[in-house]
């Protein structure tokens, strides 16, 4: 038989599995808007020609139904070097389940772990897959739950900024869904406090307070210079953002809970943001986060990359109006704790390994088996 060399020799999928696990936080958690004490992560593994290319998102367990119901059919059989192809069959069968939601987020841990399966089938680092646009990809300390008391905040602050060199940080304000502002003010000096003169410091309020509350609460702050103010309304109320933009001296950013293009189109097109946040385990994986960060460019806006920042790794590495990745305390601790080949942020970024197929990651399954839901 004549080999073409241009052919790429792949065998189709072969199998598609989810699970969900659901794993207690290290301390009871809370931003300005949510409570919570464990946090649940649908994993799915695709397999094709001896390799298994690995994905999750951050969602309920019914997000494993999801993929197991409707999307594992669509995938499996299929070739796993046209992920595109792939990725909109699963879009046209969720129409009716609804795509912003849990089945966006099955969508994109397939969708991600179809990416990583491709990468490993050619033996190459996907970053390099995708097309590298730089080598290493800055982060943010992010944490600061509002149910930390003021040594826990200080101590995980310090583990940021002294101890890995990250510079800069962010902590949830928006209390009780705005009804303490004095705490958010004194937490906000506090962590300035800590940090020093020479740490960014962000605050992200979870779409807590009223608009005009909001503006108040960034002036009050001025002397702790905050540059970073995440909803400070809920990401719903485009004019609500756009209004506070025009008021206050941070930068306003949202775009967290947004599941297909032409939310984040609204979003940039309204006005409502200085930076585009996305997250890759929910707007569609890895295929719709490369476009959300050309929607952001036609708006000469940057995307940071909200949470799961071992997901976020290497797309992130592919886009120029990149600002940096959200390195999320709550899911940094499951990363590490149940992949070898997680990264280390000390001096302020992640720099994906030029070397290792895939996304590098390698699940620790008789580490995270006890903590298995679904
Ligand atoms: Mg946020």
């Amino acid at each position: 038989m004549s080999h073409d060399p241009l052919m790429i020799d792949t065998t189709p999928v072969t199998d598609v599995t989810a699970a969900a696990f659901t794993i207690p936080t290290d301390s009871p958690e809370a931003d300005g808007t949510l409570a919570w004490n464990s946090t649940t992560m649908v994993l799915v593994q695709v397999s094709a020609g001896g390799q298994v290319g690995t994905g999750w998102t951050y969602a309920p367990a019914a997000a494993a139904a999801v993929v197991s119901g409707i999307l594992t059919d669509l995938v499996t059989g299929g070739d796993p070097m046209d992920v595109p192809g792939r990725h909109e069959t699963m879009v046209r069968a969720i129409r009716n389940a609804g795509r912003p939601g849990i089945a966006g987020c099955a969508l994109s841990a397939v969708d991600i772990a179809l990416w990583d399966l491709k990468a490993r089938l050619l033996g190459v680092p996907l970053h390099r897959l995708l097309g590298a646009a730089r080598d290493t990809v800055p982060v943010y300390g992010s944490g600061g739950f509002t149910t930390y008391h003021r040594h826990q905040l200080e101590q995980q602050l310090t583990g940021w900024v002294q101890e890995q060199s990250i510079p800069r940080v962010k902590i949830k304000i928006g209390e009780a869904w705005g009804t303490r502002t004095d705490r958010d003010l004194h937490r906000i000096r506090q962590a300035r406090h800590v940090i020093g003169d020479d740490t960014a410091l962000y605050v992200d309020a979870n779409g807590a307070y009223g608009c005009k509350q909001a503006i108040r609460v960034a002036a009050d702050a001025a002397d702790a210079n905050v540059v970073w103010f995440e909803e400070p309304v809920s990401s719903d109320d485009l004019v609500g953002l756009q209004q506070i933009r025009q008021m206050v001296r941070p930068d306003v950013a949202a775009g967290e809970y947004g599941y297909d293009l032409p939310y984040f189109e609204r979003m940039c097109a309204a006005g409502a943001v200085d930076c585009l946040q996305a997250d890759i385990t929910r707007c569609g994986g890895i295929t719709d986060w490369l476009k959300v960060a050309a929607v952001a460019a036609a708006h000469n806006l940057e995307v940071s990359g909200h949470c799961a920042p071992h997901l976020h790794a290497h797309a992130a590495a592919a886009i120029p109006n990149l600002r940096h990745l959200e390195w999320f305390h709550d899911h940094v601790r499951i990363e590490q704790r149940f992949f070898d080949g997680a990264f280390n942020p000390t001096g302020g970024s992640l720099r994906p390994d030029p070397h290792a197929p895939g996304h590098g990651l390698t699940l620790r399954a008789p580490d995270i088996a006890s903590f298995q839901v679904a």
